[in-house]
């Protein structure tokens, strides 16, 4: 089997034993294959080995890879789902038509201004685009992402757009290679998600865990993880 084939079943793995290391079916923590900095050719090696969800954080970059790969698993490859593409990088507001148009998964969402100019940009014929808000969890240095304190305002406005699904909560922590810490972060967007359901907004999904922390991320409730150098290899500088 080629690299790609071989390290995604090691993270299936791994994803595998930290579900139930905790008592969660596996088939509840979701996989994005991060495949920015690599071409069209390896998110069709990963599709080919059944992996349908990929993350990208660069719109350019992105689009040329969407639009290369759809053909993919359309009336020539029937037994293959199609990609769904999810955009997890910072948004400017010059780039959410082009977002809006061609991904299914928004999880960078951190201000209302860009939800609205999505919302208003997602075309009719296009299932309503699912968003995840962003949360500054635990460190001001990283400043992507809404506070904590204010995730709950956000996520109501959120709700209310026409052409978006608000689906839940996303974090990219500051690396930490303590597991402990690991948790404490992860910990933290669960409970700020209890409290927003408790607050009478809808939301189930945990997009949280990258390859250096998912598993500890999956302990805390991920519902979906996003790994890009435990499958792809080391990217290369932009
Ligand atoms: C790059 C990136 C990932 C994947 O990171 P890896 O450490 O390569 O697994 C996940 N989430 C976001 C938001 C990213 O920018």
């Amino acid at each position: 089997m080629d690299t790609i084939g071989v390290n995604l079943q090691a993270v299936k793995q791994r994803i595998a034993h930290a579900a139930k290391l905790c008592g969660r079916d596996p088939a509840d923590v979701g996989l994005i294959a991060v495949s920015k900095a690599f071409g069209a050719d390896a998110v069709a090696a990963a599709h080919a080995h059944g992996q349908y969800a990929f993350g990208e954080n660069y719109v350019q970059e992105a689009v040329e890879k969407i639009t290369a790969l759809a053909g993919v698993a359309s009336p020539e490859a029937p037994l293959l789902r199609p990609l769904e593409w999810h955009f997890i990088g910072p948004i400017q507001s010059n780039k959410t038509r082009l977002i809006a148009e061609h991904f299914d998964w928004v999880h960078s969402i951190d201000r209302l201004k860009i939800a609205e100019r999505l919302s208003a940009a997602r075309l009719a014929g296009l299932a309503p685009l699912q968003v995840c808000i962003q949360v500054n969890i635990g460190d001001e240095r990283t400043k992507s992402g809404v506070a904590a304190g204010e995730a709950l305002a956000l996520a109501r406005a959120v709700a209310e757009l026409p052409r978006l699904k608000l689906r839940g909560l996303m974090t990219v922590p500051s690396a930490s290679a303590d597991y402990a810490q690991q948790r404490r972060y992860f910990a933290q967007l669960r409970q700020l998600k209890n409290e927003i359901v408790s607050a009478g907004v809808a939301l189930g999904t945990l997009s949280m865990g990258m390859s250096g922390d998912f598993e500890a991320a999956i302990v805390e409730g991920a519902t979906l993880v996003r790994v890009g150098t435990a499958i792809f290899g080391e990217r290369k500088k932009y």
